[in-house]
């Protein structure tokens, strides 16, 4: 049972202490004091099916068993050393993490940082380094972070601040079918990315960054075909190619272990977060041992990356996603969840289009079929329904019209029929 302060008390201080600028969801907040693989639980013991993870973010389950024992043997083992010094469990983690890319890659080599934020930036600077160019390419609709390097990868107005951000880093269209300038037009998308290097750089490009579904951009799927393409420009203008695998990666798709396999690339640098440590602070940019030598020519360091117990933790989800069959988990259970948010498209007007891949799924809602006016108000009330109804499930997309599904990778069939029921509901009561 809880024993903290009571509800009320936790929001005031939160109020009065932390940064306004930290937002939250729910009209009437939800306190949530507890959780367990896929459910939480508010301080009166009040179960919600997780549909988010926490942004993604928890991937194998809240509390999950095997994580849990290992956070707690290393703690009474040892809390913290930096890398100044050797740990059996940094050196074990990034031999199985290595283990897990691409069998045809040279993707061999790991730096663990703290956030997906941290992690591009570094991804940005050895593109730099290596290239001996400045020049970097992000798509339209991408998120990529929030530090000063970030913001400037980042492309939607809502998350740049009025200040100088991201030196150097010019946008191409996001190749995406609902709301792209092209359609479905692949090849109008790889002239722009080559239009855009052309006119908009010096011709020579350090890297390309991309997403392979964006996530806070309102869970768009690249279009097939277009990462290959896009790969031979960018490689073409000396530049390296970056996929930003913070949300798509670890098997979420469900039929590859991350996401840029799905379209049959190999990029030079991957970089990782939020799945990857289940909720603790993790991330990580693997790239190749020429691309990683660059970063030795000066001093480098990070306290936190990569310590002990975060190590282990680390091991410790990787080895689950194995033994709880996750992947393939996401494959069928995601192919459940298609089928049956399909069959709500159907029957309701406003859902304008269905779109991802394993348990990365979106629906975007519309007020218009044939125009795509957003139905933002509509979302926000179906939003707020659905936590009452015990369903958690995250928002997201420039117009803050798109619901994302992104739960635990150990959601289940009934999980996904009890969701979808939910949102029938909610959606017929409109
Ligand atoms: N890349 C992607 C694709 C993300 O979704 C996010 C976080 N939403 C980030 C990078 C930044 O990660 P962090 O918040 O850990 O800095």
């Amino acid at each position: 049972p809880y024993d903290g302060p009571p509800k009320e008390e936790v929001i005031a201080m939160r109020q009065q202490f932390l940064n306004p600028a930290i937002f939250h969801f729910y009209k009437q907040p939800v306190l949530i004091t507890n959780g367990h693989m896929q459910y939480l639980y508010d301080e009166k013991g009040r179960r919600f099916l997780d549909a988010f993870a926490g942004i993604v973010t928890v991937s194998v389950g809240h509390s999950h068993p095997a994580v849990m024992k290992a956070a707690a043997d290393q703690l009474t083992k040892l809390q913290h050393t930096t890398t100044i010094y050797f740990n059996e469990q940094t050196s074990l983690y990034a031999k199985e993490f290595v283990e897990r890319m691409p069998k045809n890659s040279n993707l061999s080599r790991v730096y663990f940082v703290n956030s997906g934020s941290e992690a591009n930036d570094l991804a940005m600077l050895m593109a730099r380094l290596y290239t001996g160019n400045n020049n970097v390419v992000a798509l339209s609709n991408g998120y990529h972070g929030t530090s000063v390097g970030t913001m400037g990868l980042t492309a939607l107005h809502t998350w740049k601040y009025p200040v100088a951000h991201g030196e150097g880093i010019v946008h191409a269209p996001c190749p995406m079918s609902f709301r792209g300038t092209h359609g479905d037009d692949v090849d109008a998308y790889v002239r722009d990315l080559n239009n855009v290097i052309m006119t908009q750089t010096s011709g020579r490009i350090a890297g390309f960054f991309h997403e392979t579904i964006q996530g806070v951009g309102g869970g768009v799927p690249l279009l097939d075909g277009y990462l290959p393409k896009a790969y031979e420009a960018v490689r073409a203008a000396g530049g390296v190619c970056i996929a930003d695998e913070v949300q798509t990666g670890f098997g979420r798709t469900g039929t590859a272990y991350w996401g840029f396999e799905n379209q049959g690339v190999t990029p030079d640098i991957v970089t990782m977060a939020k799945g990857i440590g289940n909720g603790f602070p993790l991330a990580a940019v693997v790239t190749t041992p020429e691309i990683a030598q660059t970063l030795a020519q000066r001093l480098h360091f990070n306290t936190y990356g990569a310590q002990p117990v975060v190590s282990a933790v680390g091991r410790a989800v990787l080895k689950a996603i194995d033994d709880d069959g996750l992947q393939e988990n996401s494959l069928r259970v995601g192919a459940r969840l298609m089928q049956r948010l399909k069959t709500l498209q159907d029957k309701h007007d406003l859902i304008g289009e269905v779109r991802g891949k394993g348990l990365m799924m979106a629906l975007e809602l519309v007020t218009d079929r044939a125009t795509k006016v957003p139905a933002k108000e509509e979302t926000t009330v179906i939003f707020e329904r659905l936590k009452e109804l015990g369903v958690l499930i995250g928002k997201g997309g420039l117009h803050g019209n798109v619901f994302r599904i992104k739960p635990p990778m150990c959601f289940s069939e009934a999980d996904a029929d009890f969701l979808c029921d939910a949102l029938d509901l909610a959606l017929s009561e409109l």
